[in-house]
């Protein structure tokens, strides 16, 4: 066998059916013992897209996801600070999907098991350890537990892509410690509704102390007239408040965080009412860890939120993961599966990743929440006397590039992964 990956989410799978498509044999490891729709919604964003569609997944992801229309930003008083269109309607030549976290998981995994077939994802199987002698691994599985050895693979290179909680990051860093807080807490859920404004938009509300996204997910429901809308309550705290540990799966309280909004009801959108009709609320604190010196070490090296975590800011953790799996299939296909190939893909997605991560610790795209806010924290009457428009359309320009997706050099630059 030559290349084993360890984590079978979006990174992970996106990799594995990258490399069949290239005709590297690989085969991914899961820590859970069945994958399961876990999670609310995340954005696809069209730099992202474009791999699935050339894996030939566009269609499928059509069917569950929604084609995100537009993005909005509003003050805290529900007045329009910057609209802009997104997707294929922005003149990109492939759309933005906004689309249920799990529901990708599981197109991915389907996608990966009637290619690559059955055995290539193998549930159960939690990467614990891994040695390398001259030019191959030894890499240990356990059960989750980590008590029980099931089996112990030989390979030419091991990709981790295990997530915020990686174990090989960890035995790579052992001082690291968990990830950082920023003092934010992110409360997530989905509600069956009626989609605001265009059907299709995605909507940003507030500033960096209290702030309020949503954007719909699917039309899988029972109404026509309604779809599934993600939101996101977001409360900034102090440092010393009791928060709990980032756990993508922790329940949480309408009363920890839905007071601070009981004001925010607007002609086009209802927040306490979107909140109340949630079926399950998540919670999740804004963590994200420091930029790493080093991905790559021998024959292996990490991937998606294994390498580089980020605030879920911008839409780009899955996007980024997606980004890197198909950098590295490129340089696998360059270079051969061994370290060369390695250090050519982290020399282009280190640095590219750090920028994001910093990028997100500066607010992102939201930066122009916050620039309207500290300037008119009472409200306004004309957006352009407090922000000129070519400023507000600056912050944005300035995050596409940043994080990859500047319009035209993504509709004019060649295929990552050349096929024939
Ligand atoms: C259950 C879950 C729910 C999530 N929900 C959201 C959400 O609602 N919103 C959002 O923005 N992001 C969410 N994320 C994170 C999001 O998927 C990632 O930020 C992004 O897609 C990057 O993907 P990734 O493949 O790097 O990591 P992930 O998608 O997190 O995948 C990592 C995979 O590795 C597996 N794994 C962990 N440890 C090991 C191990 N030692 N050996 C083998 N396998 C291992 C995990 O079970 C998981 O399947 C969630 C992640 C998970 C795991």
């Amino acid at each position: 066998m030559t290349v084993v990956i360890a984590g079978a989410g979006i990174g992970g799978l996106t990799l594995a059916l990258s490399l069949h498509q290239v005709g590297i044999d690989c085969v991914v490891y899961e820590s859970v013992d069945e994958i399961k729709p876990l999670g609310v919604g995340i954005n696809v964003l069209p730099h992202a897209v474009r791999e699935l569609t050339e894996l030939g997944l566009q269609q499928r992801l059509s069917q569950t996801a929604i084609e995100t229309a537009e993005l909005v930003y509003f003050s805290k008083h529900g007045k329009l600070i910057w609209s802009e269109p997104r997707g294929k309607r922005a003149g990109y030549n492939w759309p933005q999907f906004s689309i249920h976290r799990g529901q990708l998981q599981m197109l991915l995994l389907a996608a990966t098991q009637e290619r690559l077939g059955h055995d290539a994802v193998r549930m159960g199987y939690h990467l614990k350890d891994w040695e390398q002698s001259g030019s191959k691994l030894t890499v240990t599985f356990t059960d989750r537990a980590g008590t029980v050895i099931k089996d112990t693979v030989a390979s030419d290179c091991l990709i981790a892509a295990d997530g915020i909680h990686s174990v090989a990051r960890a035995k790579l860093y052992p001082d690291e410690g968990p990830p950082a807080w920023d003092g934010a807490i992110l409360w997530r859920g989905v509600t069956v509704a009626k989609p605001l404004l265009t059907g299709a938009t995605m909507a940003m509300v507030g500033h960096e102390f209290q702030k309020f996204v949503t954007y719909p997910i699917s039309t899988e429901t029972d109404d026509p007239e309604t779809s599934l809308i993600n939101w996101i309550a977001e409360l900034k705290f102090e440092q010393n408040y009791n928060w709990h540990r980032e756990d993508w799966n922790r329940g949480g309280n309408l009363a920890d965080f839905l007071p601070a909004f009981e004001n925010w009801r607007f002609d086009w959108l209802d927040i306490p009412e979107l909140v109340r009709n949630a079926e399950h609320v998540f919670e999740y604190p804004m963590v994200d860890r420091d930029p790493l010196q080093r991905w790559t070490h021998g024959a292996m090296t990490l991937l998606g939120d294994a390498a580089h975590p980020m605030y879920p800011i911008g839409s780009n953790g899955a996007s980024q993961a997606i980004l890197d799996a198909r950098t590295l299939t490129r340089e696998f296909q360059k270079h051969g599966v061994n370290e060369a190939a390695l250090a050519a893909y982290e020399d282009e997605r280190r640095p590219a990743t750090a920028k994001i991560v910093a990028g997100n610790r500066a607010g992102g795209p939201d930066e122009v929440l916050d620039v309207i806010e500290n300037r008119a924290p009472e409200g306004f009457d004309d957006i352009n006397a407090i922000a000129p428009l070519k400023e507000r359309k600056e912050i944005a320009d300035r995050y596409k590039a940043l994080a990859g997706f500047d319009k035209d050099t993504l509709n004019d630059r060649p295929s990552i992964v050349a096929t024939a």
